[in-house]
């Protein structure tokens, strides 16, 4: 059974229509929800969260529909809210203490799991500081340990690298991609960063203009292209360009392998290639399919839509 089912969700804020029919079911590992700002993300979340109510369409969430069932479904998932979500004037632990009590669990409890999740995100002593005294990467962290208090096992995440620094960055994708991975959470990563969802997710759902445009495997969504190839000549590379640019092929240089890309015209074949590095004395090293980017991917499904 998938965890998340959506069908046909319309969601409208006042006059202006959100989502306009979003359809797809996740199950478990990593889903990146990736789309431009505006495209319908958050909305999507809001209403899995049973924030929203939905003009049309069913919600599913294990099993239990929404926005009838919000309070169950919140009960078993956590939210890192794209905007801050901590007070300043008390510290990490109180908050989380405070989190884990409305949760439902005993002081003792939560107490116990704040400390857990707080080792967990990395946050050390400062956790007894007002958290007014933290870094945004701090409070990035405090962010995600208030959604992992209550341990669920569905986590969603709304741009959780916004404010961070590359290192940061870098952590905060680590902490997700484990979570994901070794503690078997499903984690539904909103982001328009594409780095972000491809360091952590299998699985991308892209959404444009409040619409699902591409839903798939990340490597099937980077399949190898029938007409695109990477190679490496010996030498004599300005003699190969002029002539394959004479043939039609377009290309350029990968960095930082310095590698050559090249597209082929319609019916050209790969053999026409070899026969343009014999014919101008070289010969090719290194020859494979390139691969879509998930960028190139991105920017192909936006283009159709
Ligand atoms: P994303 O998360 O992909 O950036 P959102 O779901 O936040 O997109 O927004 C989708 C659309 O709905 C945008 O056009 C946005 O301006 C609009 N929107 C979002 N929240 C509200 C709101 N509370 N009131 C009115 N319009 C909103």
């Amino acid at each position: 059974m998938a965890l998340i089912e959506l069908e046909e969700l319309v969601v409208s804020y006042g006059g202006l229509r959100a989502l306009n029919g979003v359809t797809c079911s996740l199950s478990e590992g990593a889903v990146g929800l990736l789309g431009p700002n505006g495209a319908g993300k958050s909305t999507i979340i809001k209403t899995l969260l049973g924030f929203i109510r939905p003009e049309s369409g069913h919600v599913r969430v294990m099993g239990l529909s929404l926005p009838d069932n919000a309070l169950q479904v919140r009960q078993r998932m956590g939210y890192m809210p794209e905007r801050e979500a901590s007070s300043p004037k008390i510290s990490a632990v109180s908050f989380l203490t405070y989190c884990g009590r409305l949760f439902g669990m005993s002081r003792v409890d939560a107490m116990e799991r704040t400390h857990e999740v707080l080792n967990y995100v990395g946050l050390g002593e400062s956790r007894y500081r007002n958290m007014e005294t933290y870094s945004t990467g701090m409070l990035q962290r405090v962010k995600l340990a208030q959604a992992l208090v209550h341990d669920p096992k569905l986590l969603f995440l709304d741009e959780p690298t916004n404010g961070l620094d590359p290192d940061g960055r870098i952590e905060m994708l680590e902490l997700v991609r484990e979570i994901a991975s070794r503690r078997g959470v499903t984690v539904i990563l909103s982001s328009h960063l594409l780095p972000d969802v491809q360091h952590v997710c299998e699985r991308v759902v892209m959404i444009n203009r409040g619409r699902v445009i591409r839903d798939g495997l990340l490597s099937d969504l980077m399949a190898p292209q029938d007409h695109r190839f990477e190679l490496r000549l010996r030498d004599l590379e300005p003699e190969f360009l002029a002539n394959i640019s004479a043939r039609g092929v377009s290309w350029v240089k990968v960095q930082p392998s310095g590698n050559l890309q090249v597209t082929l015209p319609d019916g050209m074949g790969t053999g026409d290639l070899f026969e343009a590095a014999r014919s101008v004395g070289t010969q090719v090293r290194h020859f494979r399919p390139s691969r879509q980017s998930l960028e190139e991917a991105f920017i192909e499904a936006i283009g159709e839509d």
